[in-house]
């Protein structure tokens, strides 16, 4: 195993994915692509789902968060598992209305939906739209009322925690464009407006933290102002909201040096904290949701590439190009996202190259990753960097006019074309 069970070496000395060798997978669909275990994806649901049964109540779901990775087929194998979903745009609530997911178990968020986003929702059947703002309550209570139409409806609050800045600061995250803020009494007079509109149904309270959360200490904070909120709106206007919806963020291995995570471990001691909450304010335990994105599908992707220069600069570094970077995979340039790199053609050999891996655009900030050590590769070896399922596929740009890869889907010892690559066809497409 590396990093995650996903990861092994055979013994020709290749790196495999789900059993399978990525050498002869990037010989078969061709480099770059984007490998997703779908067995590892169905794992994660299962856990999720199980220990929120146990720990949260047989009422409480996980929702999948769609931006961390959005196609149609993921969308059926989700709502398969039985979860709900998260999506954040239009285009999200369009990819799982043509998988045929089940729309009632749709959570719509975003900080600026538009009335389009809005109508669209309606009539889509959303579940829950997440009401971000007085001004888009108002909008949509009027599209609503103007369909004849009742929707459901969540409001985004600000706890008011910043996860990393530890401890507990409870006014870090008061500056935010999401939501209404606790602290400055502004989420009480959203709560009282939705309560008094006539074509809305208030169901309950959305609040997210972060993301690539490692401490269980900011999702305890959550719980513990959102619950003291719940009975403060109970006693003040006679709601008592049935939902509470604490959204996504736990973290995920991308390097050894990142600690394990267990996350059921991590839901038991968040559902003691909501039974110690619920039951020191006396208020009725709500259903709980979470939208876990990255850890139900970072782990499971990997994104394979094939070498095209090797350069060393006495002096300074080595330099090992690919033939994919920042269009397939942003996130080294936009936050010095740190990757597990492997030479997958001699994943058996000695990782003693260090070099910093870079992309094939015409920018010197594409790179993938700096001070790594992969088996000393040469032209045409096969580089895989490891748990890219989450924000790759789905952060992906035709920057310099290169094609998305495909998503190859990896499941019982099989591999299927998921999303096809683009073509030279497809990139033109839309050009008039
Ligand atoms: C980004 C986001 C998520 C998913 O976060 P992960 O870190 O991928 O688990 C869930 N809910 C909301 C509202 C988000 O913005």
């Amino acid at each position: 195993m590396i990093l995650h069970p996903t990861y092994d070496v055979n013994a020709s000395g290749h790196l495999t994915a789900a059993g399978l060798d990525t050498v002869e997978l990037a010989r078969e669909f061709g480099t770059p692509a984007y490998l997703l275990d779908t067995d590892a994806v169905r794992a994660m649901c299962r856990l999720y789902k199980s220990a929120f049964h146990t720990f949260f109540g047989p009422d409480s779901t996980p929702a999948f968060a769609g931006k961390a990775l959005c196609y149609k087929g993921l969308y059926r194998l989700i709502a398969e598992e039985g979860l709900a979903a998260d999506c954040v745009s239009p285009g999200e609530l369009v990819t799982a209305h043509a998988a045929g997911f089940p729309m009632e178990k749709v959570f719509f968020h975003g900080n600026n939906k538009t009335d389009a986003d809005l109508a669209l929702a309606v009539d889509l059947g959303v579940g829950h739209i997440v009401v971000d703002s007085p001004d888009e309550l108002g909008a949509l209570a009027q599209i609503a009322a103007g369909k004849g139409a009742k929707p459901h409806i969540l409001l985004r609050i600000t706890p008011g925690i910043d996860p990393h800045t530890h401890k507990k600061i409870i006014t870090g995250n008061v500056d935010s464009k999401f939501g209404m803020a606790i602290a400055t009494g502004q989420a009480d007079d959203f709560v009282k407006a939705a309560l008094a509109s006539s074509s809305l149904v208030l169901d309950g309270f959305h609040c997210h933290v972060g993301s690539q959360i490692f401490d269980i200490e900011p999702f305890r904070d959550a719980c513990d102002i959102m619950l003291a909120f719940i009975a403060r709106m109970r006693q003040t206007t006679g709601f008592e909201a049935p939902i509470l919806n604490i959204g996504g963020g736990f973290g995920v291995r991308y390097t050894e040096r990142d600690p394990m995570i267990d996350y059921r471990a991590n839901i038991q001691a968040l559902g003691e904290e909501i039974d110690r909450m619920c039951a020191l304010h006396g208020v009725k335990k709500p259903a709980i949701l979470m939208e876990p994105g990255r850890s139900i599908v970072a782990a499971a992707g990997c994104t394979l590439y094939t070498v095209g220069s090797v350069k060393t600069i006495p002096g300074f570094r080595s330099y090992v190009s690919v033939d994919g970077g920042m269009p397939d995979n942003p996130r080294y340039a936009l936050y010095q996202s740190e990757y597990t790199v492997v030479n997958a053609s001699r994943a058996a050999d000695r990782a003693d190259f260090p070099c910093t891996v870079a992309g094939r655009c015409c920018e010197s900030g594409d790179l993938l990753a700096e001070g790594v050590s992969v088996a000393k590769p040469s032209r045409g070896d096969i580089l895989a960097v490891l748990v890219t399922g989450a924000y790759n596929y789905s952060m992906a740009s035709n920057y310099n006019r290169i094609p998305r890869p495909p998503v190859i889907e990896l499941s019982g010892g099989k591999a299927t074309v998921a999303v096809r690559r683009e073509t030279y066809d497809d990139l033109i497409r839309l050009d008039v």
